[in-house]
């Protein structure tokens, strides 16, 4: 129980230092930090790096716990994606659901707006969106004047990030886990409860490892796993659906990794590993077969 609670609360701790990270890029600490760990994303998607210092690895450690807080205030919109950004007035899934439709490249929420104006466009957010996301969007007030999109912690009345609501967080979030084991939160993305679909469809993370495998994946948002596995073995080569089951499998591995190691990889050498796990392994039974073919030729011969 001790250790539960040290552990609990280094970790709200090590998020004041990661809310800093990712809330405040002119502050100098994330100027040095950002500069050496991720000089082309934001604190939530940078990886390890090559020889991180104790420090950057124990902060690294609160992405999750910051993710899961972290929430958008929209202004004018222009800074905030419509699709992977929470910025939805829903505490349980602030993400918009609806499948991002296939004419629209993540567009930016001020063009959910009449054009010229800070008001929502009824008609468009109705024709695009599912009723849950249409509400949602539709009941968020716009500003009067064109103000920037600001980043807030969700998790606190005030907006900023405190140790104390970190902690509640860090806390509820172990204690569900214990209780309720087929409705825990995704340990890669912190986001979402962790099913078998969101997993392997629809998480933050598993998109990152398939748009590594295919820069083309579509990425849509998936209602079952049946639906999933269907569209893959019906569409995709034999060879693709190899290496697609290589990926689940890596990413299931860094799963428990993560959950019982501490320990993560990104997904770009996750999908390298993996892929050369299964071309490897492909050759191998290649060789194999060339040597069984081998064997019994010269057996036929002998007799
Ligand atoms: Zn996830």
């Amino acid at each position: 129980m001790g250790f539960r609670f040290v552990r609990e609360m280094n970790l709200a701790m090590l998020g004041k230092q990661g809310w800093k990270l990712f809330s405040d890029p002119n502050a100098l600490v994330t100027r040095i930090f950002k500069a050496r760990y991720f000089p082309t994303c934001s604190f939530l998607d940078a990886g390890l790096g090559s020889n991180p210092s104790f420090v950057w690895t124990s902060i690294r450690n609160s992405q999750s716990l910051i993710r899961r807080g972290a929430r958008v205030c929209v202004g004018d919109g222009s800074t905030t994606r419509v699709w992977g950004v929470p910025w939805l007035p829903d505490t349980q899934n602030p993400y918009v659901t609806t499948p991002e439709p296939t004419y629209l490249t993540n567009p930016c929420v001020h063009s959910l707006f009449v054009p010229n104006t800070l008001s929502w466009d009824g008609e468009l957010v109705r024709d695009i969106f599912n009723t849950r996301d249409a509400n949602l969007i539709m009941s968020l007030p716009t500003s009067n004047r064109p103000v920037r999109d600001v980043w807030y912690w969700g998790e606190d009345m005030s907006g900023d990030y405190s140790v104390k609501s970190a902690y509640r967080v860090v806390s509820q979030g172990l204690s569900d886990e214990r209780a309720v084991a087929c409705d825990v939160v995704c340990p890669l993305c912190g986001v979402e409860p962790e099913t078998i679909v969101h997993l392997f469809a629809n998480c933050h993370f598993i998109h990152k490892c398939w748009s590594e495998l295919n820069r083309c994946w579509r990425m849509d948002y998936v209602d079952s796993i049946d639906t999933w596995i269907g569209a893959v073995w019906s569409s995709l080569p034999r060879e693709m659906i190899i290496n697609i089951i290589d990926v689940c499998w890596a990413v299931w591995e860094n799963r428990n990794q993560l959950v019982f190691n501490n320990h993560c990889m990104d997904p770009k050498p996750l999908v390298a590993n993996a892929l050369r796990f299964c071309s490897d392994w492909l050759a191998a039974n290649a060789l194999r077969e060339t040597s069984t073919a081998s064997h019994a030729a010269v057996s036929s011969n002998i007799s």
